[in-house]
């Protein structure tokens, strides 16, 4: 069984087009929150996402912030904007869609949020210490997680937790306890601008990140023509 696990699409179509080609035919989906936001084509992903068979998925910031769910001012001013434009461009049916979604949920031993267990909507898990906090908020083995944009493992030993890198393309054999961040498809944030998502099989426990090039120029080609600010679009040209 092969399950695609993404997070932080951010309205990247053309990320989110070539991640899923990348991955080509899986079993099912994990989405890990923030379809929107930021990026130029929010329908179209949501339309894109809310289409995938066996979808799980659950609530990101951007998304709650979008569905006037989460206060404004816990964004910086461009953020804002982007937020009140993609609540503008939304249609009926997707709003529908995103409101949907838990803010967490629970596969067999996988827990799934966007930030962390411990405020599944908004933390970012950046530090050792918020990390061994966010242990003791679940009780699976794994946890998959998105929202800092950077793919990493957080692995509970012993009561110690250590912070691993990722390493695309090198398929890992999971052992509890762990968190494991997928990265994001959209926005990139670990100074490699290619999309990120990771491939798990549940059976075997085997987690695997990918990174996929895609079209950079093409997004950003939209966000000028729609007017969307020059700063996010240059970030995505160097992953930051
Ligand atoms: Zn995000």
């Amino acid at each position: 069984m092969k399950i695609f696990v993404f997070s932080d699409v951010h309205a990247n179509l053309t990320a989110l087009e070539a991640a899923l080609a990348d991955a080509g035919a899986v079993d099912a989906y994990w989405f890990l929150g923030d379809l929107v936001g930021y990026g130029p084509d929010p329908n179209a992903c949501v339309a894109r996402v809310q289409a995938l068979p066996n979808l799980v998925r659950v609530l990101g910031n951007h998304d709650a912030a979008v569905l006037g769910k989460m206060p404004l001012d816990w964004f910086n001013d461009e953020a804002q904007r982007l937020i009140l434009w993609t609540r503008e461009q939304l249609n009926e049916a997707n709003l529908t869609f995103l409101a949907a979604a838990p803010e967490q949920t629970v596969q067999d031993d996988v827990t799934l949020v966007h930030g962390s267990p411990r405020s599944p909507v908004t933390e970012y898990i950046l530090t050792a210490e918020v990390a061994a906090t966010a242990f003791r908020h679940f009780h699976t083995d794994f946890c998959f997680a998105g929202h800092t944009h950077q793919p990493v493992r957080w692995q509970q030993t012993q009561g110690r937790v250590h912070r691993h890198s990722a390493e695309a393309g090198t398929p890992l054999h999971l052992v509890p306890r762990a968190i494991l961040n997928a990265g994001s498809v959209g926005q990139p944030r670990d100074g490699d601008p290619r999309a990120s998502y990771a491939l798990y099989d549940p059976e075997a426990h085997v987690w695997e990140w990918r990174r996929v090039a895609y079209d950079i120029a093409a997004v950003q080609k939209r966000m000028a023509e729609k007017g969307l600010s020059a700063m996010n679009a240059e970030r995505l040209t160097i992953g930051r």
